[in-house]
């Protein structure tokens, strides 16, 4: 069964407490959601504001596969107001349960079906799909919601929605009011889930077993207070999950982890480690027994590949290291000890495990060096020269002069001070050649006063998404962190160089 999947990143997840999207950047995020393959797109509520109206008329006039719609209240101008904005599908909506009505709304219940259906009806009557929320659907009375669907739809709505609005319905209940709202309208049923209980995305998946036909959902599951069920969630899990009935979308799911990053970053909120699917942690791995398990078949310590969301897996080793996930991850790096140095290894590492330190493949690759000697790690990116100008009235300025792989590039720009200078003149050269990006950097004092050491530690990451950290100490600020950037791009290269050799050979 195909489900139809209504994205409202752009509403709902846009009433997230602290965001606001420009009307350009609006635009590019429903570029990026059309790509991903979703059916409609809400790109805003029209009445709020001109710059929202602004941008649902750049996303309207962007040819884009997706449907748009616009939410709009049971009032003429805000259906005016969407239909200013080019659009021919309004997601219009009242609250129908007694709290909103009551101290709200300060409406009765039949004022507030009158409302409805002179909106449904005005809608059509200007040609426009309608989409009726019963808003509070499952605060509200059990008998009069199925009314308000039935009236709705015999006033021509062309679809009906169950907006669970402040995510207190159970999986249970959301199966129970799909019926309801099926039998009641006839008509394709959607399910707007809130995560207040943490239950959004499991009532979502109950609303289309009990039929309903599209969810309303949002990338990274943002929205209004504990947000939306999330996309990405809802997709996989409908598609892997061993349901009885085999349910698809028109999602590419290998572009899920990349949007997900796209819309964290334009909106400004970041992805809990933990969360599901696109989570930094979600397809990483510590532990020596599992990191063992997934070297046998990754199908032990994982539900699904992570190629399938477009990602990568990736390993740490720490106090529950093991032999083989250390040797593995080595083996990215082209280093292959013998079995006796690989134990010299594993003892190190556990023993800096056991002080509660986390080992990166930054350590990892030093204690490998450490033990095998200089030279078992190849570095492709070398520093051959390198200047800095900085202080008040001027902006601070960067040389940066490159050897990779036996040929030089020279990179310069400015930046807020001099290590983003320095870092913005590597990242020229770097960025074309291998699409290296920072993606963290941190600085921390080691030692007091002005002569201070510097620990400077850098992720850096590729268009693929590998990642590698470097870190680097010393006592100029600069210099340690142009070392440290340095040293990431070279593993980060390193691991590329290996992977297209594999792939050649
Ligand atoms: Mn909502």
């Amino acid at each position: 069964m195909r489900v139809r999947i209504f994205d409202t990143t752009l509403r709902d997840g846009e009433q997230t407490p602290g965001v606001a999207l420009s009307p350009e950047k609006k635009l590019s995020i429903a570029k990026k959601l059309d790509d991903l393959g979703v059916d409609a797109i809400e790109a805003g509520f029209p009445i709020i504001s001109d710059g929202e109206q602004q941008a649902i008329k750049l996303i309207t006039k962007a040819n884009l596969s997706a449907e748009i719609c616009g939410l709009a209240r049971t009032s003429k101008k805000d259906i005016d107001a969407a239909i200013d904005c080019g659009l021919n599908y309004i997601h219009t909506f009242i609250a129908t349960s007694d709290i909103h009505l009551q101290y709200k709304l300060k409406m009765t219940r039949d004022e507030a079906l009158a409302k409805a259906i002179e909106a449904v009806e005005y809608g059509k009557a200007h040609g426009l799909q309608v989409e009726f929320s019963a808003e509070d659907a499952t605060r509200s009375d059990r008998e009069f919601l199925k009314r308000v669907f039935s009236e709705v739809a015999k006033a021509g709505a062309d679809r009906v929605d169950i907006p669970d609005t402040v995510g207190y319905s159970t999986p249970q209940y959301m199966a129970q009011i799909t019926k309801d709202a099926i039998a009641a309208s006839k008509l394709p049923v959607s399910v707007h889930c809130h995560n207040d209980f943490g239950l959004a995305v499991a009532n979502a998946i109950s609303g289309i077993h009990a039929g309903a036909q599209c969810a309303h959902v949002t990338i990274n599951g943002i929205g209004e207070r504990a947000g939306n069920a999330s996309l990405e969630e809802f997709v996989m899990a409908l598609q892997c999950l061993p349901f009885e009935q085999k349910w698809e979308t028109g999602i590419k799911t290998k572009l899920l982890y990349e949007t997900s990053r796209y819309v964290s970053n334009l909106v400004g909120i970041t992805v809990q480690p933990n969360k599901a699917i696109v989570g930094e942690n979600a397809f990483g791995h510590e532990s020596g027994i599992h990191t063992h398990g997934i070297l046998s078949n990754p199908l032990t310590y994982e539900p699904i590949s992570p190629e399938l969301v477009g990602r990568t897996r990736w390993m740490q080793v720490g106090k529950h290291a093991g032999i083989h996930g250390i040797s593995a991850m080595l083996e990215e790096y082209g280093v292959k000890p013998s079995e006796g140095q690989l134990r010299l290894i594993l003892d190190k590492v556990k023993g800096i495990g056991d002080q509660g330190k986390h080992i990166t493949d930054v350590e990892l690759l030093s204690i490998a060096n450490e033990i095998l000697g200089e030279h078992a790690i190849k570095r492709i990116v070398q520093l051959t020269g390198f200047s800095v100008s900085t202080g008040i009235g001027t902006m601070p300025y960067a040389f940066v002069k490159l050897n990779i792989d036996g040929t030089d590039y020279v990179g310069t720009d400015y930046g807020v001070g001099p290590v983003d200078a320095a870092l913005n003149a590597i990242q020229k050269i770097t960025g074309e050649i291998a699409k290296v990006r920072v993606k963290e950097y941190k600085l921390d004092s080691i030692s007091g006063g002005s002569a201070a050491l510097c620990e400077v530690t850098i992720k850096v990451e590729d268009a693929f998404g590998n990642m590698s950290s470097a870190k680097s100490i010393g006592e100029d600020i600069v210099t340690t962190s142009v070392q440290a950037m340095i040293d990431g791009i070279n593993r980060i290269m390193l691991k590329k160089t290996l992977k297209q050799k594999k792939i050649g050979s």
